[in-house]
């Protein structure tokens, strides 16, 4: 019986962390400035303010200014564009962001392109979007770019392999198929209305899932020593968290795989921070 060995997304976090920390320490004995991200949250929703304060909490321990902007969830959508032009303009803030979803009377694409590009940390902006597709990225969206991380730190050869993505949205399976892309892999996109699932699994050395239903993919679904990536992050009555991957099944048959959590989980956070600190190096220059 296979066993796939365990990516632990949350050790190279860590390391990432630790690397990103030592930069900080030479720029700042060089004479330069921390790197400083902008954080906006608008609303109450927990699930938003967890997320918001680990990303504080981030920046604090690698040595970054991060500056909070709790807003009511009932500012308007100008107030929140008049504080992003502000951020834009403010000579100490490299990264701007805003943290989602918003409020439903804000046009979220409207935040989003108001964002200059250089400090789109997030990499939403169309502008960062369009250069992943044209192959010259500069801010690439945080959790496909964690997971190009964990799968190039395997020492895997990626090019030529035949790559799964399921799930499509903006944020996650989209920006992943583009970086799968440029990473010379054969990718495949599958959504809601893909027919036959389990048939382009059958022949995916890489699977990435981001689907967002607990244990929706099955472990004799996986081919033999694939590489499975799960970006689910679903809670179960019973208040644990699982990803999309029917994980025990899972790790029977596939040659890597991340766990759930501390997977994916972990490098989104970490890769905000490497966004921030390259949108610094890059306003430097
Ligand atoms: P969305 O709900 O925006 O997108 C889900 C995607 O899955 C859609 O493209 C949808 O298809 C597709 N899908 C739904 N049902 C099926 C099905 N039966 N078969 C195939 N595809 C299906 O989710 P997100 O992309 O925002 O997030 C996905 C998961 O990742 C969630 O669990 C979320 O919590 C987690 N997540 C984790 C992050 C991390 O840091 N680890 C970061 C962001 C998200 P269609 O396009 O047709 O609707």
């Amino acid at each position: 019986r296979m066993s796939a060995q365990i990516i632990d997304g949350k050790a190279t976090a860590a390391a990432i962390r630790s690397e990103l920390k030592q930069k900080v320490d030479e720029r700042l004995a060089a004479g330069g400035r921390a790197p400083g991200l902008a954080v906006i949250l608008v609303g109450e929703d927990p699930a938003s303010r967890v997320y918001v304060a680990h990303k504080r909490k981030d920046c604090d321990e690698v040595g970054f200014n991060s500056v909070s902007h709790d807003l009511p969830a009932d500012t308007s959508q100008e107030e929140l564009l008049a504080l992003i032009d502000d951020l834009n303009g403010d000579a100490a803030i490299d990264g701007i962001l805003v943290q989602l979803p918003l409020p439903a009377h804000i046009d979220t694409e409207a935040v989003i392109e108001r964002i200059d590009p250089r400090k789109d940390v997030d990499g939403f902006h169309p502008c960062n979007v369009g250069r992943l597709a044209l192959r010259i990225p500069i801010l690439r969206p945080c959790t496909p770019r964690g997971v190009m991380t964990l799968l190039e730190r395997t020492g895997e050869p990626l090019e030529g392999k035949n790559a799964v993505v399921v799930g499509a949205s903006n944020i996650v399976g989209r920006p992943m198929a583009l970086e799968l892309l440029m990473a010379r892999c054969t990718v495949t996109v599958c959504h809601s209305k893909t027919r036959d699932l389990q048939a382009h699994l059958a022949a995916a050395d890489i699977v990435v899932a981001a689907v967002g239903i607990a244990g929706f993919i099955k472990g004799e679904w996986i081919k033999p020593g694939a590489m499975v990536m799960d970006v689910g992050i679903n809670r179960r009555e019973d208040g644990r968290l699982v990803g999309d991957v029917e994980f025990d099944s899972a790790s029977e048959r596939a040659g890597w795989i991340t766990p759930v959590p501390g997977g994916v989980g972990p490098m989104t956070r970490a890769t905000l921070l490497q966004n921030t600190f390259d949108a610094a190096l890059r306003r430097d220059s």
